[in-house]
């Protein structure tokens, strides 16, 4: 089954498309990640698939709901964990925790038992007292995903989750997301080729919009003639072909 379906999703914003009749699929369990270079348009397609922005046309499926005319159902479906962390920095990793509990209307046991569960599942135990807004950006993305998954979603946004992280916080970051995997359907969307490569199931490369090209990272690989991701993404944004300097058995784009 397809957790979404975009069909001939648009957003203009004045005379700029920044989101053109996309056409996308993601099936249930999958992890999905968007790449593209700046402007391409993916925070818009994922502010409009969570509820976050209205569609100027067209419409996405999202569990089986519209996301223009079931809004509430699709809320009820889905966490975010925007490119902005969602982490109150005045408030301590417990308060942060309880708000969004308290949102849900959860009971004080229920409260404490998701605490727990959620503390466990991200080590947040040594953490937990501390204010928020003195963590660093490593721990304020486990926050802020570990709050996105509060209301058990079925599909989890994850706007730029290790933007700005140093490699070692990257890689913690990265096992938080592969527990993730196969248990709910991610939506992702990175800069880092190697992040794309190491977590995917399937990759959407976007420009201008729209999406360019659809796959897992191999068959993107395959599509770009070159067995570096980062080579296969910049030969499928910029359209150009990789030619292999005889003389020096060097590969190079022109
Ligand atoms: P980045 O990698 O830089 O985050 P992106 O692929 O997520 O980029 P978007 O943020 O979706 O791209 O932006 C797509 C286009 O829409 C850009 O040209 C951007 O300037 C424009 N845009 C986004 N939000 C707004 C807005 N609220 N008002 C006007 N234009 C906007």
């Amino acid at each position: 089954m397809q957790a979404i379906k975009t069909l001939e999703l648009e957003k203009q914003y004045k005379n700029l498309t920044a989101v053109d009749k996309l056409r996308l699929e993601i099936e249930k369990g999958e992890l999905f990640s968007l790449l593209g270079v700046n402007g391409a348009g993916k925070t818009t397609t994922i502010k409009m698939l969570s509820c976050l922005t209205r569609p100027t046309s067209g419409d996405a499926l999202v569990g089986g709901y519209s996301i223009t005319k079931e809004t509430e159902q699709v809320k009820q479906l889905i966490g975010v964990s925007p490119q902005e962390t969602a982490v109150a920095p005045n408030l301590s990793v417990k308060e942060n925790l309880e708000l969004i509990c308290g949102i849900y209307g959860f009971s004080k046991e229920k409260t404490k038992a998701k605490i727990a569960e959620l503390s466990r599942q991200f080590s947040l135990d040594t953490v937990l007292q501390r204010k928020a807004g003195k963590l660093s950006g490593g721990w304020q993305r486990r926050v802020s995903i570990a709050m996105a998954l509060i209301g058990e979603p079925e599909i989890l946004f994850l706007d730029e989750p290790t933007l700005g992280l140093d490699v070692i916080a990257r890689h913690d970051l990265w096992d938080v997301i592969r527990s993730l995997k196969g248990k709910i359907t991610i939506i992702l969307t990175t800069h880092y080729m190697e992040e794309a490569e190491a977590l995917s199931d399937r990759i959407g490369i976007m420009k201008s919009g729209s999406l360019l090209a659809v796959g897992t990272a191999k068959e993107l690989k395959e599509k770009a003639g070159t067995e570096d991701f980062e080579t296969a993404f910049v030969t499928i944004v910029t359209d150009q072909k990789i030619v292999t300097d005889t003389k020096n058995g060097k590969e190079g784009l022109v």
